[in-house]
């Protein structure tokens, strides 16, 4: 078949085959990138879903406003502003899952051979939305301040990008969390420069001790002429429910609106169902208990994961121990004439019963294949500190 010339720039990831072997039995799978399940509110969402049948069937189950449901809307400016954010409702749309923002920035923004900036690496799915309407991505370098604001500026300055995508807050894969100096710069930068910048911020209510600094957006307030140049991507996905696919955008009027037409011709809106029972969850004052549960759980997972891994990797491994998110980003050092390529370990490690993620698939440009990524999240501690021996073992 002769399909669409866009598809060329785009390969099918190439984690994909890995993730084949994930049914194995008796696996051990620090691979994906969900949630844990049992973590879910399930009360509390059937409470939610309930309310919207009976007290407004009629906007829960009918066609919706493309930009989303009005109650939705004003629950999420509320959210925003506990989070330091002040957002009229009309300041925001509402989106299927902030994935589906992603692919509405590609769309709006992105004109084949437009160069956007990246971290290396980034979130995978990022790198593959954006090169299928063309973009020619540049890699900015990262440490475990998030992205080095001084390269960033000279990538700036040199490729003059359409936009900068950066995940600042437990970035995924890296898990490294933009410093505050590093935030107030790249709002410097986007005035400076006039550049868009695009903060992609799945993971910023997802901290184990001490919350993050507030986010770019919410910093914004101080840097005139910032907010201007500003994209805001969140979503429910990672704290609440993925599957209820509710994600949203904060962007300038002008963006907003050529993202909601945009919208308009690709899932008319986000379900209303969903949205009526997202913006019950969130009325019914559930959520800060939620943040608080997830917290606490996942933190203890990362604080094992972080222990087995010294324990049973030693200096064959390097990494910084995250304060949030759901991945350890680590590095093979390749000490002792232990192995440092990813790929080799990754199929070593099936072979006994462990899977995660080799990193080289994350770097839009110069690939690193000594990094991997390893979720904490939906295995439990004995399962953790089992699946970390088993690595041990591989390597
Ligand atoms: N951005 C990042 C950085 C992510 O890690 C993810 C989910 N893995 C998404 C966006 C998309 O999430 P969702 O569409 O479920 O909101």
């Amino acid at each position: 078949m002769q399909f669409a010339s866009r598809l060329d720039n785009v390969e099918t990831s190439a984690i994909r085959e890995l993730f084949k072997l994930l049914g194995k039995p008796g696996i051990i799978s620090f691979a994906g990138g969900f949630p844990d399940s049992a973590m879910f509110d399930v009360e509390g969402l059937k409470e939610a879903s309930q309310k919207a049948l009976t007290e407004e069937a009629g906007g829960a189950l009918q066609y919706g406003a493309t930009e989303g449901y009005e109650p939705l809307r004003n629950q999420l400016s509320s959210f925003m502003k506990t989070k330091g954010v002040d957002v009229d409702p009309s300041g925001l749309i509402v989106t299927t899952g902030s994935q589906q923002a992603l692919d509405l920035l590609g769309k709006t923004m992105i004109s084949p051979g437009d160069k956007v900036i990246v971290e290396g690496p980034t979130f995978l799915a990022t790198i593959q939305c954006f090169r299928l309407y063309g973009a020619q991505l540049i890699s900015a370098p990262i440490d475990a301040n998030g992205v080095k604001t001084d390269e960033l500026e000279k990538l700036i300055a040199e490729h003059k990008p359409k936009f900068v995508y950066l995940i600042p807050t437990f970035g995924n894969p890296s898990g490294a969390m933009l410093s505050l100096e590093r935030r107030k710069k790249v709002l410097e930068l986007a005035v400076k420069y006039q550049t868009l910048i695009v903060e992609d911020d799945p993971y910023g209510d997802l901290y184990f001790g001490e919350a993050p600094p507030p986010s770019i957006m919410s910093l914004s307030k101080d840097v005139p002429g910032s907010r201007e140049l500003l994209a805001h991507c969140g979503s429910l996905s990672k704290v609440l429910s993925p599957g209820l696919r509710i994600g949203w955008m904060i962007a300038p009027p002008e963006l907003l609106a050529k993202a909601t037409m945009c919208k308009q011709f690709s899932d008319a809106h986000t379900s209303t169902f969903a949205q009526a029972t997202a913006a019950q969850y969130l009325k019914s004052g559930r959520m800060p208990g939620t943040l608080a549960h997830v917290r606490e759980v996942y933190g203890q997972r990362a604080q094992a994961m972080g222990a087995a891994l010294k324990r049973e990797l030693g200096g064959a491994v390097s990494f910084t121990q995250p304060n949030g998110g759901l991945f350890f980003w680590a590095r093979l050092t390749g000490a002792n004439g232990k192995l440092a390529d990813a790929n080799e370990l990754a199929k070593r490690a099936i072979e006994k019963l462990v899977a995660f993620v080799p990193g080289a698939p994350f770097f839009a440009e110069k690939p690193d294949v000594a990094t991997l990524r390893l979720s904490f999240a939906t295995a439990d501690i004995e399962k953790i500190e089992e699946g970390v021996k088993r690595l041990g073992q591989a390597l």
